[in-house]
């Protein structure tokens, strides 16, 4: 038992992206194993399970400061985008908005 409850672990699935590159389609897709977050709770037992949305508000800042980690680790300087807002991947398949793909005409 770990007396501080479940810890926020960097998803080990997508590596806190929350999603995937499909390889065949190259469509993107939410992660499984963290239900898109790229996050996950780690309990005492070193089991991972989903954060569920209605904790999303109660852990906004600690993802933040983890998702601000990540993208330092990366070399990002500058404050938490979405994957898709990031300059490096402005060409690439991953550049594009998932959500406005539908959108355009
Ligand atoms: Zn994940």
């Amino acid at each position: 038992m770990n007396a501080m409850g479940p810890r926020i672990i960097r998803c080990v699935s997508c590596d806190g992206f929350g999603w995937f590159e499909d390889d065949f389609s190259g469509e993107g897709e939410d992660c499984d194993w963290c239900a898109g977050a790229g996050y996950v709770y780690r309990d005492g037992n070193e089991r991972d399970r989903p954060i569920p949305q209605a904790d999303y508000a109660s852990v906004a800042d600690e993802l933040e400061r983890l998702e601000l980690e990540r993208l330092r680790a990366l070399g990002y300087q500058g404050s938490a985008r979405k994957p898709w807002q990031q300059a490096i991947r402005k060409d690439t398949q991953l550049g594009r908005d998932p959500y406005h793909d539908e959108e355009e005409s």
